[in-house]
């Protein structure tokens, strides 16, 4: 019943390597729409959830569905990504050497974008999807600067948006805010608010305010499984939390 009305669920995931076991029955939910954050001291698990997600390491026991019924855990990672799951690794990956529009332009002609189809012009359509991806980026101003000249909160942004414009339902971004200006931090909650309309998010962080400015639910991850869910307020009100965080 709670995999039929969820994007993602994992349940009693487990993974070892060498006998450690890096998740272990690790047990989530995220439902069509949500934002969650998930938190966790290194070595929690966190890296390897989301490498369990896309393919990239399979689980020695346990089920990971999308949608409600698809088995990730038969496919590899290109059919993964092909069902609208998208990551964001912790370093911006653009190409410097074109400029934002370009680089938007590239990721909407898609992964298997062909010769002929990167020579093509872009449609009227495709012109204004991109006029809004970069609205929603907050790069209207930066479109024919090189990406290589951007801040590196602006190449994270860019990212993003290359990110949407293939039209992900499920987008995981990990530590996005990480080396950013306070203004650029505050600037991506907001921006993650809003593409989290549209889709789900689940977003890896280690700054607090950050998380605090997300305002959506909190997983705490820990030695592999769930520790706490729930409000930050209500984590960090959590004994067991406390105890992780500051140590024994
Ligand atoms: P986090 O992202 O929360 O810091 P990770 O998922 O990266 O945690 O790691 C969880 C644990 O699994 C760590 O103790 C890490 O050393 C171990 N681990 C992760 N990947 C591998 C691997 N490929 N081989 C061996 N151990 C690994």
């Amino acid at each position: 019943a709670l995999a039929a009305g969820s994007i993602l669920y994992l349940d009693g995931v487990s993974v070892s390597f060498d006998g450690f076991k890096a998740l272990n029955t690790l047990s989530l939910v995220i439902a069509p729409g949500e934002m969650r954050t998930i938190i966790g001291p290194n070595g929690a698990g966190k890296t390897t959830m989301m490498d369990v997600i896309t393919g990239k390491t399979r689980p020695d026991e346990g089920a990971v569905l999308f949608d409600g019924s698809v088995d990730l855990t038969k496919l590899d990672e290109a059919a993964i990504a092909n069902l609208g799951i998208g990551r964001k690794f912790q370093k911006p990956t653009v190409f410097e050497n074109l400029t934002v529009f370009e680089n938007l332009e590239l990721a909407l002609k898609g992964p298997r974008r062909t010769f002929a189809v990167l020579l093509a012009s872009l449609t009227g359509a495709q012109r204004d999807r991109i006029d809004a991806l970069l609205a929603t980026i907050r790069l209207t101003e930066r479109a024919q600067a090189l990406a290589g000249a951007l801040s590196h909160g602006q190449k994270q942004w860019l990212e993003i948006g290359m990110l949407l414009a293939q039209e992900p339902r499920f987008l995981m971004l990990d530590e996005p805010v990480a080396g950013m200006t306070d203004a650029e931090t505050e600037q991506t909650a907001d921006l993650l608010r809003e593409i989290a309309r549209d889709r789900s998010v689940l977003v890896v962080e280690h700054d607090m305010e950050f998380v605090r400015a997300l305002g959506c639910k909190v997983t705490v991850l820990h030695e592999g499984s769930v520790l706490a869910e729930g409000s930050l307020a209500t984590v960090q009100a959590n004994e067991r939390v406390i105890e992780v965080y500051l140590g024994r």
